[in-house]
């Protein structure tokens, strides 16, 4: 079965034809192929660049498989046809090439420091095991390790990193080494500097950024995945750590407040800037549009520049070719143009996944 679409061509601003061969997308015309859409704007579809569907709602890892392909349906169903999973508490790769799943590039577990982390979702060592641990949790996942840079230290009662700064690097080198790229999450300032010089690929959330990490950022092309909508939700974990930790609660604030700033000048140093809702846990599926529109009201991204971090760019980033000859099957297609009001990308008219159309 082929299929055939006309529209603008996003990025290219072209209207023109395409078919769908399979999974494979070609700009020779097709015979007898079956017109799906004949006018709009088409995307090679969306990108949640952080997103867990290996955690449930409310932070416990999915019970099982099942769960997980109905976590991703909902990303899926809001534009979403690729995924980077930052983090699972146990490993699938049969659903890398699932039919129903969008394109999955994986991490493993999260690696992250013992007994600070969320319980029973990382792979919890200590600081030897660390360079071990990543190359292990390297082969569990498709191409990419992620790692818990800094969270609350209770001893210390505020962020603190996970580890020491020669761990921090080792860890970024033995990732490498082992043919991944290696992300951390981050909010604090101190763990992110180390990874960031040590020449981490990417980082999450970058809250502790300063204006020298940025450049340095864009200087080795080093990407920043913001999940504003994460952020946003600052203000109630400072809430409910307000009376035990109050230094921690202070500090979260203030990271929050400072955040559009962080992300409006690694915008304008020319950072690599992703899409990510960090959805699982806290954060329910499917909210790609809400972190869109955050990019561009509140980091003063031009629509254009959202749509590229939140689609061709993010997908040749995670190595999924899009509308070009040869390119993956996968498209979206929506009835007014997202760069003249991005509001547009809230409802999807069509949506093409792995070749086959999506109802
Ligand atoms: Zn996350």
């Amino acid at each position: 079965m082929a299929f055939h679409v006309r529209g603008v061509l996003l990025p290219d601003d072209e209207e023109r034809d395409l078919w769908l061969v399979g999974d494979r997308v070609t700009f020779s015309p097709v015979a007898g192929a079956e017109t799906i859409a004949d006018c709009g704007y088409v995307l090679p579809g969306l990108v949640d660049a952080h997103c867990h569907i290996g955690i449930a709602p409310g932070g416990a890892p999915i019970g099982g498989i099942a769960q997980a392909k109905e976590l991703a349906a909902a990303d899926r169903d809001s534009g979403v046809l690729a995924i980077r999973d930052c983090g699972s508490p146990y490993p699938y790769p049969m659903l890398d090439d699932d039919p129903d799943v969008p394109r999955l590039a994986r991490a493993g577990r999260h690696v992250a420091p013992p007994k600070r982390y969320l319980r029973d979702i990382g792979a919890e060592v200590e600081a030897p095991e660390v360079p071990g641990e990543v190359a292990a949790q390297a082969r569990a996942g498709n191409g990419w390790v992620k790692l818990v840079g800094d969270w609350i230290d209770r001893a210390v009662g505020d962020l603190a990193p996970a580890w020491d700064a020669a761990t921090l690097e080792a860890a970024v080198g033995a990732a490498q080494a082992a043919g991944a790229r290696i992300t951390a999450h981050t909010f604090s300032e101190e763990a992110v500097a180390v990874l960031v010089r040590a020449g981490i690929d990417c980082v999450e959330h970058g809250t502790g950024l300063s204006l020298d990490l940025v450049d340095e950022m864009a200087r080795r092309g080093t990407a920043l995945v913001p999940t504003m909508i994460n952020i946003a939700t600052f203000g109630d974990i400072a809430a409910r750590a307000e009376e035990k930790f109050p230094g921690y609660a202070r500090h979260m604030r203030a990271l929050h407040d400072g955040f559009p700033a962080v992300v409006r000048a690694a915008y304008e140093a020319g950072v690599p800037l992703y899409t990510g809702t960090d959805a699982g846990g806290g954060i329910t599926h499917g909210r790609i549009a809400d972190e869109m529109l955050r990019l561009h009201e509140e980091a003063g991204m031009a629509p254009f520049d959202v749509l590229r971090a939140a689609s061709w760019g993010a997908r040749e980033w995670l190595g999924f070719p899009g509308l070009v000859e040869g390119g993956l099957a996968d498209l979206v297609v929506y009835a007014e143009d997202p760069r003249r009001d991005l509001r547009v990308v809230r409802a999807p008219q069509r949506m093409v996944l792995r070749g086959r159309v999506l109802p």
